[in-house]
């Protein structure tokens, strides 16, 4: 059976795409997506979040050792399940600052991609339960919302970062990002909004949209400079399938790069190295990885401010209940829904610094779980100067890849996440905070200097999980496609997800890549771009 359209990857991008390229009866789509179904309630429960940084419905990699950061190894969440990352995480809807796309715009070429242009398309996609003004809009696909019920620990914290000095923000996604206040999530009525079940449930009963899971795309088939189709694997053996238009690669900023130069596509030494034959020698595939930093400080409560003993098998059943029967509690929550953006450096163009308020300690992968109730301040650091690589260990599509995000290679860098970690540290300090927190155990006040908060990092810091820039779009020399998103040098090819951002946006990944897939979706059925906004 021959396609139009193969989309490889049925990721947060893939399952946009999967949708807007089906509306039309006439094109014959395909979806493949290497993961199985979401299925299992915890990928609808908002809480769900934090039993999946933990290894559930994920490839399982790591990075390289850190240069650094003391040689130190860090697990790489990256989804493998329908929906990709939107199924997998925290539903923070957060969009960035203008200046970010701008700079898309203006520094790296991508014609189109300024903040007036790509607006539109944020909110095509948007179906927020409270705002309608020239930022927002509802109708589209994705629920938006509020958090459902923060506790009192987190209007705590809100007033907190007021007597810090950080404003309150209503809405992040507005005019202003600067501030803090309450996230906008990509929940609807306390459930996930996941683009699978936002973007691809509506679709599955198209006759022209098929979609298979546990379905490895081990390579793409090229032949006479055009991509013709992909080489699968069905769990029986090997299957070709070929795709009439266009191959779309759309398997995230790791995933993309490494089934790219699995199929000999990507700079030729590299290539080489790891015996891959060479198909087409593009420099810029795997190159340009920009990712968040987390650094983060716990401090244990005076009480049971925070979610920690939810765990407890009686706590559980209740939070249980509570959520079945009136989607509230813990479950509704996930686990960080405050925070905000600020700044690290005073001479920022825009704020460079992120917190996330967790409601507990412990909440994601290899971070410390306080005996008694904690709370969690993630700060990371959001516009990084260093640059690191995705490569192949060897030309086997089952290996995991080299994934090096090279953090604090620039030591600017370490200096502003480290401002960052202080900034957080002087929130929880607060006097707004005293009712509900006792004491900081992490980092610990007796660490103060900066030589001891970096060693203090190289222990605890984690990936954000905001990959970005690895097939950049553009038009340097380390450009992988060009701003309507196509593979430079073949034909037939285009890469849509979060690896053609050239630069990581001021915020958490998600909204972006949607976007980016809602913009695809036009540059590929070959439709006008949508009037830019008037803000
Ligand atoms: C744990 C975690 C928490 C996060 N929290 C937030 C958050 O709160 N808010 C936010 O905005 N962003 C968050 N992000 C980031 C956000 O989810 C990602 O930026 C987004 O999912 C990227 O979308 P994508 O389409 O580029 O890739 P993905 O969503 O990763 O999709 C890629 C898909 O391709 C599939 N695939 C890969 N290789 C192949 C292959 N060879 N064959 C077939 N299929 C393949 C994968 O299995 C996957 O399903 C988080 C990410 C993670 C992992």
């Amino acid at each position: 059976m021959a396609y139009d359209y193969i989309i490889v990857g049925g990721g947060a991008a893939g399952c946009v795409l999967a949708n807007r390229l089906s509306v039309d009866a006439s094109i014959r789509v395909l979806l493949l997506e290497a993961g199985g179904g979401d299925g299992n309630p915890l990928f609808s429960m908002p809480a769900g979040f934090a039993k999946m940084t933990k290894g559930v419905a994920s490839w399982g990699w790591s990075t390289v050792p850190q240069k650094h950061l003391g040689g130190r190894v860090i697990w790489y969440t990256q989804a493998k399940v329908i929906g990709g990352g939107s199924s997998i995480n925290a539903q923070l809807y957060t969009r960035g600052n203008r200046k970010d796309y701008d700079s898309w715009a203006s520094e790296a070429g991508c014609e189109g991609w300024s903040y007036r242009e790509v607006l539109p398309y944020f909110i095509r996609s948007e179906d927020n339960q409270r705002l309608v003004n020239a930022y927002h809009g509802y109708g589209g696909p994705l629920g938006v919302s509020y958090p459902v019920n923060p506790p009192p620990i987190s209007h705590a914290f809100l007033r907190a970062a007021q007597e810090a000095g950080i404003p309150f923000n209503f809405d992040f996604n507005g005019a202003t990002q600067d501030g803090i206040g309450h996230y906008q999530l990509s929940t609807r009525n306390a459930q996930r909004s996941s683009t699978s079940s936002a973007f691809l449930k509506p679709a599955r009963g198209r006759p022209n949209l098929t979609v298979r899971l546990n379905a490895q795309t081990l390579k793409i088939d090229v032949e006479k400079g055009r991509a013709i189709g992909v080489t699968i694997a069905n769990g029986a053996g090997l299957e070709t399938l070929r795709a009439e238009r266009e191959v779309i690669v759309s398997c995230g900023a790791i995933g993309s790069p490494r089934l790219l130069q699995l199929s000999g596509i990507g700079p030729a030494d590299a290539l080489k190295a790891a015996g891959v034959p060479v198909v087409h020698d593009l420099p810029g595939v795997g190159a340009n990885l920009q990712d968040h930093l987390d650094l983060y400080a716990i401090s244990e409560c005076t009480g049971d401010h925070t979610y920690d003993r939810v765990a407890q098998p009686h706590r559980t059943v209740w939070a249980g209940l509570q959520y079945l029967l009136f989607k509230t509690g813990p479950v509704s929550s996930t686990l960080f829904e405050t925070g905000g953006f600020w700044y690290a450096d005073k001479n920022a163009r825009s704020p460079d610094i992120q917190f996330h308020l967790g409601l507990g300690s412990g909440i994601e992968a290899g971070v410390a779980q306080m005996k008694n109730p904690g709370v969690t301040l993630n700060s990371a650091f959001l516009r990084p100067r260093s640059r690191g690589t995705v490569r192949l260990a060897s030309a086997d599509p089952n290996a995991a890849p080299l994934i090096d995000p090279n953090y604090w290679e620039d030591p600017y860098d370490r200096q502003c996440a480290l401002k960052g970690l202080r900034l957080a540290r002087e929130i929880l300090r607060q006097p707004a905070l005293k009712p509900f927190v006792l004491a900081e155990r992490l980092p610990g006040d007796d660490l103060e200097t900066d030589e001891q908060l970096a060693e203090y990092a190289y222990r605890s810091c984690k990936t954000d999980h905001h990959p970005v820039g690895t097939c950049a779009m553009g038009t340097g020399p380390l450009s992988v496609v060009t701003p309507d998103l196509k593979l430079r040098g073949l034909e037939g090819l285009r890469v849509v997800d979060a690896s053609v951002m050239p630069f990581v946006p001021s915020c958490n990944t998600n909204a972006p890549t949607i976007m980016v897939a809602e913009k695809a979706s036009d540059l590929i059925l070959g439709k006008a771009a949508l009037e830019p906004a008037a803000v």
